[in-house]
């Protein structure tokens, strides 16, 4: 059967972003694509409010938060890595595995990062490069990234800021260039609604004028390997075609629902997940930090969250158990993140609530 999927990603796709996706190949080098990928880009500079470059790359987040990694840092200086949760722990494993010299600073699981706490970090090393992911998907916390972006620009010019934005880009507003972000990087599985295999990175001219500074930095995630080709509306090597062509259906849905009613809808959905957890269950995260498109819920009641999910797949739904071995059945999380509606949101709580005979 059909599972409608409330995890965080792959999202739902919609049926006309599947069609969108199995529209005839083109050539990447012909004048078909180029427009295209220059349709794309002028949409995805709305939704990302920039005016400064955006990559597509085919590959997963993963290999563009390596990527950017590897050309932030200069010699001799280091990496400051962010952690509260498993995917910025991640972060900080890649950096590591690179070579890259790091530094990292770590809060308790279910809190987030303050303006203060990163600027004590900072303040104690010669730091090229922050990380931070916005929305971290194990714990459900997302953190101020305006508020830290504002501190580290105001008070360390020479740090440039990569932003893991995997699981909030296009369901909570991120404004690139108002907020001086470096590089923000994004999944096509998350609230984009397409299948996997795209990331979007909009990336920072200061962030160009660093990489050039950075020896023996890689080459198929390399910016200024990206930017020659970026500039006739082509990548390097080929693209993810038919994901670019979904994409390009997705961007048109997305202005015509209005950016600012989309993130209001991610954040109405997380209202009404957020209220429904406080009365059954509890918030895993701390209150000042919850996140606007997935909420990760403490499993209270000491249900059995893979039970819960087998009966939900019988009735066409699918959450998430908590994320690893620490969260796993001691939490769980329900993603409204995407193309997902209110109406879903309260069908698949009425759900929950049926089969563990809530009231
Ligand atoms: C899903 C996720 C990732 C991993 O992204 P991939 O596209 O699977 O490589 C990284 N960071 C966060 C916050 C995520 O939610």
């Amino acid at each position: 059967m059909y599972k409608k999927l409330f995890i965080p990603g792959p999202t739902h796709v919609r049926e006309e972003i599947l069609e969108a996706q199995a529209a005839p190949m083109i050539g990447h080098r012909a004048k078909e694509y180029s427009e295209l990928q220059g349709e794309v880009r002028r949409k995805l500079e709305k939704v990302l409010y920039t005016e400064q470059p955006i990559f597509l790359f085919a590959s997963s987040g993963t290999g563009v938060m390596e990527g950017a990694i590897r050309q932030a840092v200069r010699p001799g200086k280091r990496a400051l890595v962010t952690v509260c949760g498993a995917f910025s722990a991640r972060w900080h494993e890649l950096t590591v595995a690179n070579g890259v010299p790091v530094d990292r600073i770590d809060v308790e699981w279910g809190q987030g990062f303050t303006p203060e706490l990163i600027d004590e970090a900072l303040s104690q090393g010669d730091y090229d490069a922050v990380t931070i992911t916005f929305n971290e998907t194990s714990t459900g916390v997302m953190n101020p990234l305006q508020e830290i972006a504002a501190l580290v620009n105001e008070k360390y010019p020479e740090t440039v800021i990569l932003v893991d934005a995997v699981s909030a880009m296009a369901g909570a507003k991120i404004a690139c260039d108002a907020w001086g972000l470096d590089v923000a990087l994004g999944s096509s599985q998350k609230c984009f609604a397409l299948p996997p295999g795209l990331t979007v990175a909009a990336v920072s001219e200061r962030m160009l004028k660093r990489a050039e500074e950075v020896p023996n930095s890689g080459y198929y995630f390399n910016f200024l390997v990206m930017l020659k080709k970026y500039k006739v509306d082509q990548t390097p090597a080929t693209p993810a075609i038919s994901l670019i062509q979904a994409l390009n259906k997705q961007l048109d849905d997305m202005l015509a629902e209005g950016l600012d009613n989309r993130w209001a809808r991610h954040l109405e959905m997380a209202e009404a997940v957020r209220t429904w957890a406080r009365r059954y269950f509890a918030l895993y995260p701390d209150e000042r930090f919850l996140s606007n498109t997935v909420t990760t819920v403490e499993n209270t009641r000491g249900i059995s969250v893979a039970n819960l999910n087998a009966e939900l797949a019988k009735r066409g739904a699918m959450i998430s158990n908590g994320y690893g071995s620490k969260l796993k059945e001691k939490t769980f999380r329900i993603a409204h993140m995407g193309d997902l509606t209110i109406a879903d949101i309260t069908w698949l709580l009425g759900e929950i609530n049926d089969i563990l005979g809530l009231e």
